[in-house]
């Protein structure tokens, strides 16, 4: 469309932080020249020299009162937006109530007898008074929450339902998220209820592509919004379903998230579905669903068989720390997926895990790594930083989701999705003293912060969301 570049310009002015490897902060100040601000704008030019606004206009040869301008405060700072990249919409009315069972001291859901997916208690689709209010209340919420929270991409599971998983599209794209749509694929009769699965292979795969032929009409350049082939996890599909599902992907090129080898239950039950492949991951390598662009949530326990045959295939993992802490899923090892050559990347696993926020999953993938570590004799090695996890929650989330180099940075060409954090507003729940250096601060950041201190939130350039 070509009113897709008529938007206005933007100069963005001041402190600029990301983290473009594991172990080192990028910190600068200077200006950033966008191209656009209607959601498909780029950095045209960067400008790490500049002191002042009228510096900024002169470099960049703009009149002020054509572009835009926002500039950061005192103890504020620009940060490449978060890359959630394993989140369910559908169950976001049960973060922090996580399955009816919660309560006592019971793991937060059942591994053992039949699997209950990741505990997919769909809300919004079970309703039997118009399924499409409650979707269009719970998808409005989890959208507005996570982009509050500084989230600028999300792959998201939906449910079954087509009309409900084409609505959560038709929000993202209306509230200017960058998002991976997915509906969800279960057909199989011994581990999915008879109200909640597609009725054939057949069926599975002409709900998928209805879903998918929906997202494509809303954004044809599949840049701000694209369809993601999503079988729940391969013991809830049929063997025909998932193999489908593979050749629908590699036809069109498209996106794949699913679960794998995320708790020791659902090993054994992968085991006794599927008798004939060598590994859980093989049951997707050979359905053809192991690509490039797969998304693989949690990968805790593979072998180093799988893990090989991943980083040869390329698929990517999703770290849901959070999610699996509260349900006792074990501890992914994500130093020895890095030492592979394979890509990870941070998920809230809403509501395997209580929280929305990616900043969290920073937090807890730290936590989780050093808990490894101690299991591990005390090696160090496990340990995953601050300035690592934050490496996870953009570079590598932007390399998950296949848009590496294009997410995570402020380096000319680059979308501009970014949020502006400052950590001295009066709800901020961090204390600045000013003495601190400024690594420091993003430290204090990352253990104290959340949403009050997310200023304002572009996608594309386009103001999605503003706190203030
Ligand atoms: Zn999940």
């Amino acid at each position: 469309m070509a009113a897709a570049d008529d938007g206005r310009k933007a100069i963005f002015f001041g402190r600029f932080i990301s983290a473009p490897g594991p172990e080192s902060l990028l910190i600068r100040q200077g200006a950033v020249l966008v191209s656009s601000s209607n959601g498909h704008g780029v950095i045209e030019k960067t400008d790490w020299t500049l002191t002042t606004p009228a510096a900024a206009f002169e470099a960049f040869g703009v009149e002020e009162q054509d572009v835009d301008f926002h500039q950061t405060m005192n103890n504020g700072f620009f940060f490449p937006g978060f890359i959630d990249t394993h989140i369910h919409a559908s169950q976001y009315p049960n973060v922090g109530i996580f399955e009816a069972s919660l309560g006592g001291k019971e793991p937060l859901a059942d591994t053992n007898g039949a699997y209950e997916g990741d505990r997919g208690t769909e809300t919004v689709n079970h309703s039997t008074s118009n399924p499409l209010s409650k979707a269009d209340a719970v998808y409005t919420k989890v959208i507005r929450r996570t982009l509050s929270y500084g989230t600028t991409t999300a792959s998201y599971f939906a449910t079954i339902s087509v009309p409900a998983t084409n609505l959560l599209a038709d929000l993202a794209f209306k509230f200017g998220q960058r998002a991976y749509i997915g509906r969800v694929c279960m057909d199989h009769p011994d581990t999915c209820p008879t109200y909640y699965r597609d009725e054939t292979p057949d069926q599975s795969l002409a709900n998928a592509i209805a879903s998918i032929e929906h997202i494509q009409k809303l954004d044809s350049k599949g840049e701000l919004l694209a369809p993601i082939v999503t079988p729940r996890f391969a013991p809830s599909c049929q063997t025909e379903t998932l193999s489908l599902l593979g050749q629908l992907a590699t036809d069109r090129k498209l996106r794949v998230q699913t679960h794998i080898s995320e708790n020791i239950g659902e090993l054994a039950l992968v085991k006794h579905l599927f008798p004939q492949y060598k590994s859980y991951t093989d049951v997707y390598h050979q359905t053809g669903l192991l690509t490039s662009r797969t998304i693989l949530a949690h990968g805790i326990h593979l072998d180093d068989r799988e893990l090989e045959t991943i980083r040869t295939q390329g698929s990517k993992i999703s770290h849901c720390p959070a999610s699996n802490s509260a349900l006792g899923s074990g501890f992914c090892p994500v130093r020895k997926l890095l030492d592979n050559g394979i890509d990870v990347s941070l998920g809230t696993d809403v509501s395997g895990g209580y929280s929305v926020s990616i900043l969290d999953s920073v937090r807890q993938a730290c936590l989780v790594s050093r808990q490894l570590g101690y299991v591990n004799g005390g090696d160090k090695k496990w340990n995953i930083g601050v300035t690592e996890g934050l490496w996870l929650a953009t570079v590598g989330g932007a390399k998950c989701v296949g848009m590496e180099g294009r997410l995570g940075g402020f380096e000319p060409g680059m979308l501009f999705d970014v949020q502006e954090i400052d950590l001295s507003g009066e709800n901020s729940p961090v204390d600045i003293f000013g003495w601190e250096k400024w690594d420091e601060r993003i430290d204090k950041w990352v253990w104290n912060g959340d949403d009050r201190n997310v200023k304002n939130v572009w996608v594309g350039g386009r103001m999605v969301h503003s706190g203030k």
